[in-house]
């Protein structure tokens, strides 16, 4: 059996003794978290979240991409999250690599440029990078400052998160 087919068989089960049906929309904590794909965080019993209390958008690094921010955007004024939260972790795949070597992997191996993604946004430093997308999201003009912006990293050896303090305090 392929992956998906026992993915998809093992969600017989799950719906046998479906109890989820009646959640409504909007996140009943008001959370919205925006974290990395890496599969060794499994979000909500990480922070004790059960289905139906926050939004989870997820991307390789946990950044705040064009979507990201899309995401949070819809969160806020559609669905009324009104705290933000974004979660790093230690050992990411994105301290691994740089844009040009990737981008030059790919062009060699598929003989051919790609207009997307125009930019794979590897980091080298785990800290400044939560800074930068707590930054970066705060910043954004449709944002509400008074929403609460707030970095993590996660620690994939202990299951600990720690909290970032912010470059600048204040303003
Ligand atoms: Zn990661």
């Amino acid at each position: 059996m392929n992956i998906v087919d026992s993915v998809v068989s093992a969600n017989e089960n799950y719906s046998r003794d479906f109890r989820l049906g009646s959640l409504a929309m909007p996140p009943s904590r008001r959370l919205a978290i925006l974290a990395c794909m890496d599969a060794r965080m499994t979000i909500e019993p990480m922070l004790g979240l059960k289905t139906g209390e926050a939004h989870i958008i997820r991307n390789a690094g946990g950044l705040a991409t064009e979507d990201a921010i899309r995401s949070l955007i819809i969160s806020h004024h559609l669905l009324g999250t009104t705290e933000f939260m974004i979660i790093n972790h230690t050992d990411c795949g994105m301290l691994t690599f740089k844009d040009d070597g990737l981008r030059e992997r790919l062009k060699k191996k598929f003989g051919q440029t790609a207009p997307t993604p125009r930019h794979f946004l590897a980091f080298q430093d785990l800290d400044e990078n939560v800074r930068q997308q707590v930054e970066k999201v705060k910043s954004h003009p449709w944002i509400p400052k008074d929403i609460p912006v707030r970095g993590f990293v996660y620690d994939v050896k202990t299951g600990r998160l720690r909290e970032v303090v912010p470059a600048t305090v204040g303003a």
